[in-house]
C-alpha cells in the first residue's frame, strides 16, 4: 500500500474513535528526536469529526480479559544521546527495565499484556504501528491499547537542566479514548506521589505531534517517565522506590481505563 493510501486509512479507521473538542496546543519541554514527532512530516493528519458518542460507550465489563495492551519501550539501544549527563540512566534500557515489570505485573492480575518490542536494537516506528495496527486488524481497535514509555529531557546538549516531572502526552488527532487513557495515567501518577506537568491548570496530559500516537488505531498514550536530564529526577528514577513508583504509574492507569 502507498504511503498516502495508507495514511488515508489509517485516518479512516480514526474516524470510527471519538475525538474531542479541539485542545490548544501549548508549547513545553519535549525531547526533539523523531521518535516523539514520527517519521511523517505532515502534521495535517488531524481529524475533524463532530463529536457524538460519550466514555460511557466503552464496554467495561469483560474486557480484563479481552484487551490487549501492548507496552512499547520506545527507542533501542542504537539511539544515541537518549541518557542522563552522568551516563547512569540510559532510555532505551530504563524504558525496557519498565515495561518488563508493567507487562509482568499486568500478567499477574489477569490482564493481557504483552511488550510491543522484544527486542534490544531500534525498531522503527513504522515497524511498531505496523504491529500495533496488526493486532487492531485482528481484535478491533478499541479492544487493544498503546502506552509507549520513554524518559522526558529538556535539552540535547548533554548538559543538567530544572525541567522535572511526569507528564502523559496523547497525539494532536487523539481519540477521546486515548485522552481517558492518558487521564488515568495521569491520576494514578499524582496517586503515587510524582510531580504532574500539565499543560493548563485544568488538562492532564498534553497533545503533540507524536508519531507512535498519531498513526496507530488503537487508544494510544505516550509517558514523559521524569526527566533524565534533571539530577532530582534521575535519582529518583535510580532508586528501587522511583523505578517502582513508575511501573505502579503504568499499571494502576491501565488498570483504572479499563476497568
Ligand atoms: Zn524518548
Amino acid at each position: 500500500m502507498g504511503l498516502f493510501s495508507w495514511l488515508k486509512k489509517s485516518k479512516e479507521e480514526k474516524k470510527e474513535e471519538q475525538p474531542a473538542p479541539k485542545t490548544e496546543y501549548v508549547s513545553g519541554f519535549t525531547t526533539t528526536t523523531t521518535e516523539h514527532t514520527g517519521y511523517i512530516s505532515n502534521d495535517s493528519n488531524s481529524v475533524s469529526v463532530s463529536f457524538s458518542a460519550s466514555e460511557s460507550t466503552i464496554q467495561t465489563s469483560s474486557r480484563k480479559t479481552s484487551v490487549r495492551i501492548l507496552i512499547d519501550n520506545g527507542h533501542g539501544a542504537d539511539t544515541m544521546g537518549k541518557r542522563s549527563p552522568d551516563g547512569r540512566l540510559l532510555e532505551y534500557k530504563y524504558a525496557r527495565e519498565v515495561a518488563r515489570a508493567v507487562v509482568t505485573q499486568l500478567k499477574a492480575h489477569g490482564y493481557n499484556a504483552s511488550l510491543l518490542v522484544v527486542e534490544d536494537n531500534d525498531v522503527t516506528i513504522r515497524e511498531r504501528v505496523r504491529r500495533v495496527n496488526a493486532a487492531c486488524k485482528k481484535v478491533g481497535a478499541t479492544n487493544v491499547l498503546l502506552v509507549s514509555v520513554h524518559c522526558n529531557a529538556a535539552g540535547s546538549d548533554g548538559k543538567w537542566h530544572d525541567a522535572r516531572g511526569w507528564q502523559a502526552c496523547v497525539s494532536l488527532n487523539a481519540s477521546v479514548r486515548s485522552m481517558k487513557l492518558a487521564e488515568c495515567l495521569a491520576d494514578a501518577a499524582l496517586k503515587y506521589g510524582l510531580k504532574l506537568r500539565k499543560p493548563t491548570p485544568t488538562q492532564k496530559w498534553w497533545q503533540q505531534n507524536i508519531g507512535i500516537c498519531r498513526d496507530t488505531n488503537c487508544p494510544a498514550v505516550l509517558t514523559e517517565n521524569l526527566f533524565m536530564d534533571n539530577k532530582d529526577d534521575v535519582a529518583y528514577l535510580l532508586t528501587k522506590e522511583g523505578k517502582q513508583a513508575v511501573v505502579n504509574v503504568h499499571v494502576r492507569g491501565i488498570m483504572d481505563y479499563i476497568g
